[in-house]
C-alpha cells in the first residue's frame, strides 16, 4: 500500500490551507459537508491524524472515527427528517476510494430517494 501523502485534499483541508464548511470537532476527529452531496446533508468524517483509509487505521483512529459517525449520522438524520443514514467508505483506488485519507461518508436518505451520482 501506498503511504500517506500529506498534500492530500483533507490534509490541506485539516490544516486551515482550504476552506471547509465545519460541524463538528473534538481532539481526535473532525465532520464537513461534502463539497459534493449525493444527498440532502452528506458529510464526511475524518481522523486530525494522519491515516490512508481503514486498511491503514488504529484501533484508536477507527474508534474515534466511528463514535464521531455515529453522533453525526444521529444529528443528521434528525436535522434532515430522514428516515435511515447510508455510512459509507472506500479503501484503495480500487475499493473507490479519491481522497487518501480516512473518511467516512454519512448519507441521510429519505425513503423511496436514490442518491445522486
Ligand atoms: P468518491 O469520490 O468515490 O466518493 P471518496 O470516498 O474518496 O471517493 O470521496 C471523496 C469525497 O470527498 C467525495 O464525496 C467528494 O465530493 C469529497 N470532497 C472532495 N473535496 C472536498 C472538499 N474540498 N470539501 C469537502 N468534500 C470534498
Amino acid at each position: 500500500m501506498a503511504s500517506y501523502d500529506p498534500d492530500n485534499i483533507f490534509a490541506k483541508l485539516l490544516r486551515g490551507d482550504i476552506p471547509s464548511e465545519k460541524l463538528y470537532e473534538d481532539d481526535e476527529t473532525l465532520a464537513f459537508m461534502d463539497i459534493m452531496p449525493r444527498s440532502d446533508g452528506h458529510l464526511l468524517v475524518i481522523p486530525k491524524t494522519p491515516c490512508r483509509n481503514a486498511l491503514d487505521a488504529t484501533p484508536e483512529q477507527l474508534c474515534a472515527v466511528i463514535k464521531t459517525v455515529q453522533k453525526l449520522a444521529l444529528a443528521a438524520k434528525q436535522a434532515f427528517g430522514a428516515d435511515g443514514v447510508t455510512i459509507q467508505q472506500f479503501n484503495e483506488a480500487a475499493g473507490g476510494q479519491e481522497v487518501f485519507h480516512l473518511h467516512f461518508h454519512v448519507l441521510p436518505r429519505v425513503e423511496g430517494m436514490p442518491l445522486r451520482p
